[in-house]
């Protein structure tokens, strides 16, 4: 890995919590960037149309915590309705700004503009179609083209100007336009150019009431595209604009909300982001209180424990490289997976239930062992040996004192720092040390870097916890120490959303980056016996979770949902249940599920298979970016998506885990 040079930096400080400066935009009555709080927004899901339904939605979002009210604008007439909506809304005594949504309609947006306080356009279908073609542009024609731009862009500019409307320039990953895909491909880079190509006209025009986004469903790209737009906009000497963070299509349930986190988190921890919208195949109102513990943990995060500045990043954080670690059985090197290493250290195991909590099933007919794809491949039980053969190859790691009463081979030992310098006897083939930066001194370092049976586990109490383990990785491979590392964290037990989002935010940061070679994940409270099994399940779904919302380790089928919107054809949510409970045993496999065929074929990304609505009561099935079966009845077009999936020889049918 390359030293990054500090010029290319895209943050205060990858040591010291501080948020990014901004200029302050005018939206309404409610301010974002500048000193203003992180804000939080979402988008409604009913017909624009439908005047009362809209503000009726509108108010309970506000009711919980939406700070800005984004309504989709497709054409003239819903741009005009939002003056229905907004002129309902005022009388009821609501003053949330809205924002138009605007794709494919310069006219919608220009009328618009005069009605509510924010537009929100995609450059990359502004003044573009999509045409999913690859076309060779000279520096003519493409100068040529953003000549085009500029001629339909700048009525709306001009209107922002007059009325004192703000706008967002929002890239998504999905709809980039044909002219920025052949010169940048599907890239970060691209992503940026796409709004930079926007905000070089608004420049020009001196107006600056700008908020920027780059939204994408893969965290990985998102993460990449902000720090680069960042860079990009201190690079060029634009003024620092406000930050608009989300995840798009992020699904639903635990799988959208840890997405989300791992995306939006890691840039939260870089004091990036003046806004937020998480985006979950749910009723809208759920969004903000999502966002609002994301956000809240910045709060009071100034205050945290200091951690030695880092002059350069020893890795480029704009692009993903996995730190490559020697291979210790079967954790780091080039092919193993990360692991996850359940903690069932506060728990007395002693039945082969209590390990149903971890995916390892014990089925009393035909006295067999089965485990499902989120099967924990370590336990941790500390102080508590547990009393019986473990399945499935499943290994136990325990406290160094704890195992050295035992001779089994099978059972690992896990040293605390000063443990393992004095030790007289470790394990023959895997030894974990478990530390924090504090223990990091030259004599322990060089133990671990002539240690071939090593595993280290980071651990930290700061509360500016990723950046402080990342500080780790980064000492790490500036001293070429390549020994495999887990990730320790332990929260307290609060509700399972707040677990699912500090530990996506802690620990998919590291992974964004490409560090780490396993997750442990726990509870730091003891707990009656059954509700601390409950809370190793959600753990374990958390780590796994985690592994495949950062692309590391796919153990589910991936579903890439569209929050919906006015557009949307049928019910998404209930669409989505549907799908899913027929393919969500098929590991790996990518759906996309989008409300309309306008925007969700690009928005999809790299879905495998897309289910698209295209008219009431009419599903198009995609394969990948191509149209399959078009306009299939939605009663039926379960049963063809899965006909597709098994013609691509990509079905296996459901195993049947007993439960008992
Ligand atoms: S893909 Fe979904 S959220 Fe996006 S515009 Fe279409 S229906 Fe609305």
């Amino acid at each position: 890995m390359n030293l990054i040079t500090t010029t290319k930096q895209y943050c205060n400080s990858l040591t010291e919590y501080s948020r990014r400066q901004t200029i302050e935009v005018k939206i309404g009555d409610v301010p974002m960037g500048g000193n203003n709080p992180i804000r939080l927004q979402s988008m409604t899901t009913v017909d624009t149309m439908d005047t009362k339904g809209s503000v009726e939605q509108v108010l309970r979002m506000v009711a919980t915590g939406c700070e800005y009210v984004r309504i989709t604008a497709p054409s003239l007439k819903e741009a005009q309705n939002l003056e229905a909506i907004k002129k309902e809304l005022r009388a009821r005594g609501c003053n949330v700004p809205l924002v138009a949504d605007i794709h494919f309609t310069p006219n919608a947006a220009e009328l618009a503009a005069r009605i509510v306080e924010k537009v929100r356009i995609n450059p990359g279908n502004y003044a573009d179609k999509k045409r999913f073609e690859t076309i060779e542009y000279s520096n003519d024609s493409y100068d040529a083209e953003l000549e085009r731009i500029r001629h339909k862009f700048t009525p709306l500019v001009k209107i922002c100007k007059e009325y004192g409307t703000a706008m967002r320039i929002g890239t998504n990953h999905g709809s980039l336009s044909d002219r920025i895909l052949s010169r940048y491909g599907d890239t970060p880079l691209g992503m940026v150019e796409s709004a930079l190509e926007f905000l070089r006209i608004c420049q020009d025009l001196n107006y600056h009431q700008i908020v920027l986004s780059m939204k994408a469903s893969n965290p990985q790209v998102m993460v990449q595209a902000y720090r680069l737009l960042v860079q990009k906009l201190d690079e060029e000497k634009f003024k620092p604009y406000p930050l608009h963070l989300g995840v798009t299509e992020a699904g639903d349930g635990e799988d959208g909300r840890i997405k989300s986190s791992v995306g939006i988190g890691t840039l939260l921890e870089d004091g990036l982001g003046d806004t937020v919208r998480v985006s979950l195949t749910e009723e809208p109102e759920v969004e903000a209180p999502v966002a609002k513990i994301m956000v809240d943990r910045y709060l009071t995060r100034k205050n945290h424990k200091p951690i030695t500045p880092i002059g350069e990043s020893p890795v480029d954080p704009f692009g993903y490289t996995r730190r490559i670690t020697r291979e210790v059985a079967n954790l780091g090197g080039h092919h193993h997976v990360p692991r996850v290493i359940a903690d069932l250290s506060r728990i007395e195991i002693t039945d082969y239930k209590d390990l149903r909590s971890i995916g390892h099933f014990y089925l009393p007919e035909p006295d067999k062992w089965r485990m499902n794809d989120q099967g924990a491949d370590y336990v941790y039980s500390g102080s508590k040996a547990i009393p019986f053969m473990l399945p499935n190859g499943l290994k136990e790691i325990r406290d160094y004192k704890t195992w050295l009463l035992s001779d089994d081979l099978n059972k690992l030992p896990l040293f605390t720092t000063s443990e393992y310098l004095d030790a007289d006897k470790k394990h023959s083939e895997i030894n974990f040390v478990r530390f924090s930066i504090e223990e990091l001194s030259p004599e322990f370092l060089g133990a671990l870097t002539h240690d071939k049976t090593v595993v280290a586990v980071l651990e930290t109490t700061n509360t500016h916890a990723m950046p402080e383990l990342r500080r780790i990785f980064f000492e790490l491979v500036e001293k070429q120490l390549d020994i495999p590392v887990l990730i320790l964290r332990t929260y307290p037990v609060t509700d399972e959303d707040t677990l699912r989002i500090h530990a996506a935010t802690d620990i998919g940061g590291l992974y964004i980056d490409g560090f780490g070679d396993g997750i442990i994940l726990g509870m730091n409270s003891d707990l009656p016996k059954e509700e601390a099994l409950r809370w190793t399940d959600i753990c374990n779904k958390t780590a796994f979770g985690i592994l495949q919302a950062t692309r590391n380790r796919m153990s589910k089928t991936e579903y890439i949902s569209c929050p919906s919107c006015g557009r949307t054809l049928f019910d998404l949510q209930e669409t989505t249940a549907m799908i899913r409970k027929r393919t969500d045993h098929l590991k790996g496999v990518k759906i996309g599920i989008m409300g309309c065929i306008v925007n969700g074929p690009g928005e999809m990304a790299d879905a495998d298979y897309g289910y698209v609505g295209s008219g009431p009561g009419r599903i198009t099935l995609y394969r990948s970016k191509d149209v399959v079966k078009k306009n299939v009845p939605s009663k039926q077009a379960v049963d063809e998506l899965i006909g597709l999936i098994k013609e691509d020889g990509n079905w296996i049918d459901p195993e049947l885990i007993e439960k008992f």
